[in-house]
């Protein structure tokens, strides 16, 4: 929010100025005509956003004629289970230690997750940067490291940074294991798909400080939605989402930036700078529950081949393999579904009895971004109230 003076993150959670801007989106929802029958369907793309709007119970506060879509801007959520598989297949040699985020280790694949094979003994350690797993690499030369490189475009710079420093340093015993995805790819499948009703779009913050507002252009211009960048805080998604609604009731669709003072239009120069210097596009990438969609990762330039693990431990599409979509869910998960917004989680039968954060039977339940996850943690009392409801209705 640009509102002068605020600077404290309690100011982005002021009750006064929440109250405004219900206000203010109340009247602006009105304008364009949306019912709680036929409401505007705004997509979160991050799944931070979708954390947010849950721990603030948002999607109770603003009008009914707003309805919250949940995007697929959760990077372990939509990672396939061939790559777990692939990573299992790295992971479980002897010589290597396989350095992963903490939020990957309970990923299911088709045999497994990375926690199930650390039980079993693999040497698999969390880590909190690509630079810890630089670090591991140093001080056990006799070792291969494996850094799982998982992530947007947010995470993809300290990726590209860390790899610039072990061909700097010459270090042989590091590699990264690709798996960066990018933002706008499978926004523009979902606008392709017949199926989907879009209104509008928060976009998402974190990402947006590496890569600015820009690449976002096509979906204002090509398919005449509005975006508005937003930050994480309550009082920014509430501007957020009231800068979108008066955008569709006054006819028009920009690009807009909420998340101003985070986000420069053109993005963080230096870390797309080590981006384009270590990653190029991959034809395509494998998404859980999405499919392949053209152009939508990223993948080692060959002058850094050498700690590419994909070709030197011959997996994945280093391997010429593809993910064979048959794969990509686990039995009755519905993940497919809600990752392209068509129904929520609570939808999902599985939801809160077979499958819960302990017991997870997709990715969308283990991440800390998440949907599935998000309404079991934030909206469970909601979802009992209305299975209560649903056995009512049916008795
Ligand atoms: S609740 Fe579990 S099984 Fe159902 S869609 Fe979500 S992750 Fe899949």
């Amino acid at each position: 929010m640009s509102a002068p003076g605020m600077k404290y993150t309690d100011e982005f959670r002021d009750p006064v100025k929440a109250k405004g801007l219900l206000a203010a989106l109340e009247r602006a929802v009105a304008e364009t005509g949306a019912t709680a029958e036929k409401p505007l369907h705004i997509m979160e793309i991050c799944g931070g956003h979708t954390h947010a709007i849950f721990r603030y119970g948002l999607d109770k506060l603003t009008p009914p004629g707003i309805e919250f879509i949940h995007g697929p801007g959760c990077p372990v959520c939509v990672l396939p289970m061939s790559r777990v598989d692939d990573c299992l297949d790295i992971a479980e040699r002897p010589e290597v230690i396989f350095a992963t985020f903490g939020d990957a280790m309970r990923v299911p694949g088709t045999r497994g997750s990375l926690m199930q094979a650390k039980a079993k003994g693999a040497d698999i350690r969390m880590v909190y940067s690509p630079l810890d797993a630089l670090e591991l690499a140093r001080r056990f030369p006799e070792r291969e490291v494996v850094f799982f490189g998982l992530g947007f475009e947010t995470t993809m710079p300290s990726s590209a940074l860390t790899l610039q420093q072990a061909a700097r340093e010459e270090i042989a015993n590091f590699s990264v294991f690709c798996n960066h995805i990018l933002v706008p790819p499978p926004i523009k499948a979902l606008l392709d798909d017949p199926d989907m009703r879009l209104d509008g779009f928060v976009g998402p913050g974190h990402v947006s400080m590496v890569i600015g507002t820009t690449p976002y252009d096509f979906i204002a211009e090509d398919y005449g939605r509005p975006v508005v960048v937003a930050g994480f805080e309550p009082l920014d998604l509430l501007q957020a989402v009231l800068m979108v609604v008066r955008q569709i009731a006054e006819g028009r669709s920009e690009v807009e930036n909420q998340y101003a003072r985070i986000v420069p239009r053109d993005g963080n120069p230096v870390a797309l700078a080590a981006i384009e210097d270590v990653f190029e596009p991959r034809p395509a990438f494998d998404w859980r529950g999405l499919g392949e969609i053209d152009s939508s990762g990223v993948r080692i330039r060959d002058r850094y081949a050498a700690w590419d693990a994909e070709t030197k431990y011959g997996v994945g599409y280093g391997a010429g393999k593809s993910s064979g979509h048959e794969a990509e869910l686990a039995e009755g998960c519905l993940s497919g579904e809600v990752v392209k917004g068509k129904i929520k989680p609570w939808a999902c039968p599985k939801f809160a009895g077979e499958c819960t954060p302990e017991t997870p039977l997709g990715a969308l339940m283990v991440s800390s971004e998440g949907a599935c996850a998000a309404y079991h943690l934030y909206a469970g009392a909601r979802a009992s109230a209305a299975e209560t409801e649903r056995e009512k209705a049916a008795s």
